[in-house]
């Protein structure tokens, strides 16, 4: 529950905003160093989960390196201290103007997803006279059980290769002098809180490996992605990262010399972010009231995109509770956070808290309705 006391502390700023809890965010970056430093294991942060400054700032001078899925993020994640050598890239439709910024900065890897681009990074880098690093992204055909809009590795999904074609991908390879091989990568989906799914991805990339090694082809990284899921309903617990980490330690069957990326995103960012919002109106509903605040679609996407559920906590009022309905102020009826949330009695001028938004909050945020972005709040600035 965010303190009522921080009421005082927030109630003159302007409404929408996001509010990070920096000792959240630094707990769960200390919990994930300390458990895949175990390991050896190396962490690429995804900068699509949340790629404010600050907060990048943070994640690089832990050590972390960079999961980007596009040139800009690429750039972003070098201004915001990512060492080049840890920066990975990944994305189906990367552009010849992305490829080539991510030459210029030397990156890490390219994690390809088809023949047609590996031939394509090779041609861009031969005119560079460079040799781009890559690894190929494999549909490795396991099921994530999360929702369907963020499931990636089963074979209709149109990320990654097939096993069924990477023959004809790696027979390509031996005739490109502008690509070397590093090794495979894969990322089945994400918010997966189901861990036998990373068990069964284990299983699934020793299969693959064995392929791999059957056909000579060396395999020195091995990028088992994000997907990590945090848990929604409690916005106070922190992902269980000692068993994730541990399932990848006993399940992959690794050799000492291949080294095994990440690349987390939400169970990095998510539970320090909040999106605080100010109540506008109370108003009558048949069955249910609508709480209507000044926070919308537009700045956190996931309840209308996902039908994603965000607890809900109002931090002005403790009168005895009632049931509302939060909705936001936009022209579209999925603008909502919640039916029936149990809240305490709320009135016009509160300030809720809309927990666990601080993956896939800020950045999918937008202007629609020409409204104003939410700006962003870090406790320990207040
Ligand atoms: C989105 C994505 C991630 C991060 O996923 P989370 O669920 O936020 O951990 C990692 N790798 C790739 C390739 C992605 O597309």
């Amino acid at each position: 529950m965010l303190d009522n006391k921080l009421e005082e502390k927030l109630s003159g700023i302007r409404t929408p905003f996001y509010y990070y809890e920096m000792d959240v965010l630094g707990l769960t970056v200390d919990n994930i160093k300390r458990e895949a430093d175990r390991y050896g294991f190396k962490v690429h942060y995804a900068l699509k989960s949340n790629a404010n400054p600050k907060i990048l700032r943070i994640l690089s001078s832990s050590g972390f390196g960079a999961d980007c899925v596009s040139g800009n993020e690429i750039e972003m994640a070098t201004e915001c201290g990512f060492s080049s050598e840890d920066i990975v890239f990944a994305g189906v439709g990367k552009t010849d103007e992305e490829i080539i910024t991510g030459i210029d900065n030397d990156i890490f890897c390219f994690n390809v997803e088809s023949a047609e681009e590996v031939s394509i990074i090779n041609d861009l880098s031969r005119k560079k006279e460079y040799i781009s690093r890559i690894s190929l992204r494999i549909n490795p055909n396991v099921e994530a059980n999360t929702h369907k809009y963020i499931t990636t590795g089963i074979e209709e999904s149109k990320f990654g290769i097939n096993m069924r074609d990477i023959e004809d991908v790696t027979s390509l390879l031996g005739k490109l002098d502008n690509i070397e091989l590093l090794g495979l990568h894969f990322h089945i989906g994400s918010q997966i809180r189901q861990m036998d799914a990373f068990k069964r991805l284990c299983s699934r990339i020793n299969e693959i490996l064995g392929w791999f090694e059957a056909h000579n082809v060396p395999v020195r990284h091995i990028n088992v992605g994000g997907g990590l899921g945090i848990n929604y309903d409690d916005p106070e617990e922190l992902p269980d990262f000692a068993e994730y980490f541990g399932i990848f330690n006993e399940h992959l069957e690794r050799n000492d010399e291949q080294v095994i990326h990440f690349e987390p995103g939400r169970s990095v960012t998510g539970q320090s972010g909040s999106l605080i919002t100010r109540v506008l109106y109370v108003k009558k509903g048949t069955q249910t009231d609508f709480a209507v605040v000044d926070a919308g679609m537009t700045d956190l996407i996931r309840p209308a995109l996902y039908s994603a559920h965000h607890k809900i906590e109002n931090i002005s009022s403790v009168k005895k509770h009632g049931k509302y309905n939060v909705v936001g102020p936009i022209c579209e009826s999925s603008d909502s956070f919640g039916k029936y949330i149990d809240l305490p009695e709320t009135h016009r001028g509160d300030l809720l808290a809309i927990r666990s938004a601080g993956a896939y909050g800020e950045v999918m945020a937008s202007n629609y309705n020409l409204r104003k972005k939410a700006v962003s709040v870090f406790s320990d600035e207040i």
